[in-house]
């Protein structure tokens, strides 16, 4: 059986379903293939099940790309305002949790249901359980499926990254672009835990659970925020925010007390230079664990003005080499993806294939954490929905 549309979304997530919002209410006819059995399932599991759907400080910063500027357009013309109002106009509790993060109060359904009555408005075709299994274009695009065939003369993939296969993720938008020649970033984990070397973990991992503030910094970039220790490496949002720029076998480094000095004790000729007097000083800035347990790797070998000044530098810039990363299972995002160059910023069509327009997660432009990502997903799903 053939289904003929004027636009086919290939993925039923966030950006699929703001592009199939947007063509809809223009009065195209619109059909979304999804090959899980719901639309939005990762909408469903973000933000622990809350939806941390947009940032009030959305900045062209906030986002990684081998293009620095190719996110400002579709951002500036779909704006975290833009979102909320819509959010508004269902009358959904939400909540600024810190940052600027904008989460719901009750849950992340609240979101897809939203998503899911405007496209039923916008007259959206739905067809879930439809797992792809050729595209063509002999004149205009042929989707295959197992058991129909689905033809329009524009094609939007929104089919996301690598990140959590178990719910869906698949190379498709990769293999797709690579069918139609086009330019991919290689791919790779963001926004993941990072585990640490065998070494590292023996001393710190029996820690797991034990937060602490710091700077995390590397490649040009840092965030303050918490870290986690964890049963094989660290995470929290610190650490999560810089792997994104982290790659092997570069150091990350982490200022662990960076609200003040920790040997400032030291300049009083009357404080004991010993590691007693050390100790409680460190434990001002850090949870007692972390903060014994660093000291006993980090001992100064002597107690001379220069040893000190070399201490208070260490625990500002503990440098760390990170094993690797927990990869996509645990990532909140695969950073890299299909080469910006080959799109129009305003639009998110090919240049080079008219009609072929990719959205979301699968183009080169990921988010830090905090709602960036939905807000890109929204963005550049509107972008393209307004050019259907
Ligand atoms: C645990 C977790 C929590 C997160 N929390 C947040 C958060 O709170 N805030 C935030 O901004 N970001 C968050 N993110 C990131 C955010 O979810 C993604 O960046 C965003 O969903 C990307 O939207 P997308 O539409 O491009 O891709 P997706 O939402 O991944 O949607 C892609 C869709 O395509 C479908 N699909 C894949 N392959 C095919 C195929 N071959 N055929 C048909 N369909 C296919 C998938 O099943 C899926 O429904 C989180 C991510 C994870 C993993």
């Amino acid at each position: 059986m053939i289904h003929s549309f004027d636009a086919l979304i290939l993925g039923g997530g966030a950006a699929g379903l703001m592009c199939a919002i947007e063509a809809g209410r223009r009065g195209r006819r619109v059909a979304v293939l999804e090959h899980a059995d719901r639309l939005g399932k990762k909408i469903l599991i973000s933000g622990g099940g809350r939806c941390n759907f947009t940032n009030l400080h959305c900045r062209p910063e906030n986002f990684l790309s081998s293009n620095q500027h190719f996110a400002k357009s579709a951002l500036a013309r779909y704006t975290p305002q833009d979102f909320i109002a819509l959010v508004e106009k269902y009358g959904i509790p939400y909540h600024e949790k810190t940052l600027g993060q904008l989460f719901c109060d009750r849950s992340a359904r609240d979101i897809l249901g939203m998503l899911e009555t405007e496209c039923q408005d916008a007259g959206v075709s739905i067809f879930l359980g439809t797992k792809i299994q050729q595209v063509e274009r002999p004149r205009e695009f042929a989707v295959r499926s197992a058991n129909a065939e689905f033809r329009a003369p524009a094609l939007v993939v929104a089919t996301g990254g690598l990140s959590i296969p178990k719910i869906g993720a698949t190379s498709f938008g990769y293999d797709l672009a690579r069918q139609f020649g086009l330019a991919i970033r290689d791919p790779w984990p963001g926004l993941v835990p990072l585990t640490l070397s065998a070494e590292d973990c023996s001393r710190y991992c029996d820690l797991a659970g034990v937060s602490a503030e710091v700077i995390a910094s590397c490649d040009g970039q840092q965030f303050r925020e918490k870290m986690l220790i964890t049963h094989r490496g660290l995470s929290g949002p610190a650490i999560l925010q810089i792997s994104s720029y982290w790659k092997k076998p570069y150091p990350i480094l982490i200022d662990l007390a960076p609200r003040g000095e920790v040997t400032a004790a030291f300049r009083d000729p009357a404080t004991p230079r010993n590691l007693n007097t050390l100790r409680p000083e460190l434990r001002k800035f850090l949870p007692h664990r972390v903060s014994d347990r660093w000291l006993d790797a980090h001992a100064p070998t002597s107690w001379t003005n220069q040893a000190l000044t070399d201490l208070e530098k260490q625990i500002h810039a503990w440098t760390i080499s990170p094993a690797g990363t927990e990869g996509y299972e645990k990532a909140e995002v695969t950073a890299g993806g299909v080469d910006t160059d080959e799109l129009s910023a305003k639009t998110m069509e090919c240049r080079r294939v008219p009609g072929l327009f990719f959205i979301g997660e699968v183009v080169d432009v990921t988010g830090h954490l905090g709602g960036f990502n939905f807000q890109w997903a929204w963005a550049s799903g509107a972008a393209a929905g307004r050019a259907l």
